[in-house]
């Protein structure tokens, strides 16, 4: 059986490793590989080498540490198919939808080749009599970043780019589930040029975060999971005194207004819904239709959609959504269901009963659609994560804005519309994070910045755009006088400028 060792120092192996865990093929449930559980030694031999590599490559001229990264984005397209082919076999996601995983991932790596430009600091030519002060932004040193599953390629390529290009070692320890891609990255950014230990890759789960969060060489750390273990995670980390962003969860709302296209906007929730098998942070998990002739349009219009979605396998090219992760996450998605059931909403498509002939052991839910949804119902209370949409019917728009402000998560909201007043203020007032605007899943471009509000994050810099160079550097900032411009006689008073 393959296993998947960690990768540290340039070379993958299972270093000090005793444990392994099983990482399964969800489409079918076999066990196809093992990944090794990293020991507090290699967590150590990871930092050591970290530590060795980062001030050389710290002082390499920011133009040169950006050339790695056009090879590593070149690399990275070159084995597209196989990267994709890799994530889907571990995460069960298909193959068009992983290559967005990695593409998505690939454009922060792109993004990061502006280092140079990005780090340009400031200056003020004369701040007092022969006074010249100038910021500039240092590296932190060693980084880290933890991921979760969903997103094997694109999260460790949002933390990893920014954090090396401007001069960090790394360390990633991604999911346990699906940790193929990680080290395949891993492996490229060498073949790209990186320096051995700049980026290290170690596997396991709650015993190496809490040495990652512990260690005194890990000066910052970057989060992405679930809010119980982000906000753990923060408070954690910033009580050792690091810098920390967390971003947790998410359950996110789709108004639809009465005047909006019905086919558009249900087109919309079906791929925000049940792509990627509602495995997605930014999933639209509850649609919000403006009066009852809205909702029964849209209940209408999703109903022929759902019954036509073709559920299979990664490997069979016509599949539109793949199983969920694991045996347990299936358990658990079918059993809210049947608690959706028990207390009051109407199951309008159910999908507990999914079954593919040759996949019986496969973790798969059928596309589920509920109707008459409430804020009390555990349904809507909880993070699903699996291919179930709920309707919440609201009487106005301000009832539906309301709803979405009420909600303890922040991380993404849309609306359908054609009105440009409802849109405009929809966005200006909502208190989340990323908002979308007939666009239901809007996950903002590398040059823009990613992150939720409320419990859906914690720390207040996110992922990419210029929020993630400011993130993975600190701001030092330098006063100088030179000989000819300096008084004689000391001074007592608080420097100030006259
Ligand atoms: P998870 O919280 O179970 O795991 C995330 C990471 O934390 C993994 O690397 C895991 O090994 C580690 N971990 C697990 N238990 C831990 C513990 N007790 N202590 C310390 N570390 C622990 O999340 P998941 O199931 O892998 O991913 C799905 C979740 O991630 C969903 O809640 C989803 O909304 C969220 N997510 C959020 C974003 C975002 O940007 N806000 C993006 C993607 C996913």
């Amino acid at each position: 059986m393959r296993t998947i060792g960690h990768f540290i120092d340039g070379v993958e192996s299972n270093g000090h490793s005793t444990q392994f865990q099983d990482v399964f093929n969800p489409a079918t449930g076999e066990i196809q590989a093992r990944v090794a559980l990293a020991t507090p030694a290699d967590l150590e031999a990871a930092v050591a080498s970290a530590a060795a590599a980062q001030p050389k490559w710290a002082a390499t001229n920011p133009q040169r540490r950006a050339r790695v990264f056009f090879n590593f984005v070149a690399l990275i397209n070159r084995d597209m198919q196989e990267l994709a082919e890799l994530l889907s076999a571990e995460h069960g996601k298909t193959v068009e939808d992983a290559k967005g995983d990695v593409l998505r991932g690939l454009e922060v790596a792109e993004f990061v080749a502006g280092a140079p430009h990005l780090l340009k600091g400031e200056y003020t030519d004369g701040a007092g009599p022969g006074i010249d002060m100038y910021s500039m932004r240092q590296p932190v040193g060693i980084g880290a970043g933890i991921t979760p599953f969903n997103f094997p390629a694109m999260i460790p390529l949002w933390m990893l780019s920014p954090a090396i290009a401007v001069g960090n070692a790394f360390i990633l320890k991604p999911s346990e589930r699906d940790p193929s891609v990680p080290v395949k990255l891993a492996q490229l950014a060498v073949e790209a040029g990186l320096p051995k230990g700049i980026l290290n890759v170690v596997h396991g789960g709650k015993d190496v975060v809490d040495g990652i969060l512990a260690h005194d060489k890990i000066e910052a750390i970057s989060f992405v999971g679930s809010t119980p273990i982000a906000r753990y995670v923060y408070g954690a980390a910033a009580q050792n005194g690091k810098r920390v962003q967390a971003f947790g969860g998410a359950k996110n709302h789709m108004v639809i207004m009465p005047d909006a296209d019905m086919n558009k906007a249900a087109d919309a929730l079906m791929g925000a819904g049940f792509g990627s098998a509602g495995e997605r942070c930014m999933a639209v998990s509850v649609a919000v239709p403006v009066g009852e002739g809205t909702a029964d349009r849209i209940i209408e219009a999703l109903r022929p959609r759902i019954e036509k979605l073709k559920v299979g396998p990664a490997s069979d090219k016509a599949s539109e959504m793949g199983p969920v992760i694991t045996k347990a996450s299936q358990e658990r998605i079918k059993t809210l269901i049947s608690s959706g059931v028990s207390q009051g909403a109407d199951l309008v498509i159910d999908g507990r009963d999914f079954a593919l002939q040759g996949y019986e052991n496969g973790y798969f839910v059928g596309p589920t659609l509920f109707d008459h949804v409430t804020p009390e119902m555990d349904i809507y209370k909880e993070e699903i994560f699996g291919p179930v949409l709920c309707v919440a019917r609201a009487s106005t728009y301000g009832e539906a804005l309301n709803l979405v402000m009420d909600n303890p998560y922040g991380n993404g909201t849309a609306i359908f519309t054609r009105d440009g007043d409802a849109a405009r203020d929809f966005a200006a007032r909502v208190n989340i994070g990323m908002v979308g605007v007939n666009v239901p899943v809007p996950v903002p471009l590398a040059y823009h910045s990613f992150g939720g509000w409320k419990a859906s994050a914690f720390g207040d810099l996110n992922q990419h755009g210029t929020d993630s160079i400011k993130f993975w550097t600190r701001t030092k900032t330098v006063t100088a006088r030179w000989p000819s411009g300096i008084k004689d006689g000391a001074e007592f008073q608080m420097p100030v400028m006259k």
